[in-house]
């Protein structure tokens, strides 16, 4: 299966098996560290930069202009649906716009979903007996042992 790649799949921690493309105008828009090592990552992997014709980019504006997408589509996501469009590939995009135009373009299209943000809360647990130790005491209530941090994963929206 080939997938082309959108900017938004650098953005967070995501895999996908398959054939990964993405497009210069992608690559270029990676700036920030961590999207960048995501980046450098998987092209020692085996993802590609690839790109489309004057042809295909032509159609991606004028499928854009009748959806009423190409005002906040990027340059960068015309490139991404135009490869779709020159290669049959999958477009890979978490942004609605995107998606929108590759089905009117019948384009495959798979949809990201952003992943529950998760923060991560830190509790105070005993390091001889391992019960919580609560906050504002210094040692465990229980058998007098210091405490040792350990992180959880606790999901932002409180599910
Ligand atoms: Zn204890």
């Amino acid at each position: 299966m080939q997938y082309i790649l959108d900017a938004s799949f650098f953005f967070a921690e995501n895999h996908l098996e398959g054939d990964l493309w993405t497009t210069a105008e992608v690559a270029e828009e990676i700036r920030d560290h961590v999207s960048k090592m995501r980046f450098a990552v998987l092209t020692a992997e085996g993802l590609k930069i690839g790109g489309a014709g004057p042809a295909e980019v032509s159609a991606v504006k004028e499928a854009a202009e009748k959806s009423g997408d190409l005002r906040v589509l990027s340059e960068t996501d015309i490139s991404v649906i135009a490869f779709g469009l020159a290669t049959g590939g999958t477009v890979v995009s978490g942004d609605f716009a995107v998606q929108n135009v590759c089905r009117h373009l019948k384009v495959p299209v798979k949809s990201l979903l952003s992943k529950t943000a998760k923060k991560k809360v830190w509790k105070l647990l005993c390091s001889g007996c391992g019960a919580e130790i609560p906050a504002g005491e210094k040692d465990c209530p229980i058998c007098g042992s210091p405490p040792k941090m350990r992180g959880t994963e606790k999901r932002a929206n409180g599910n």
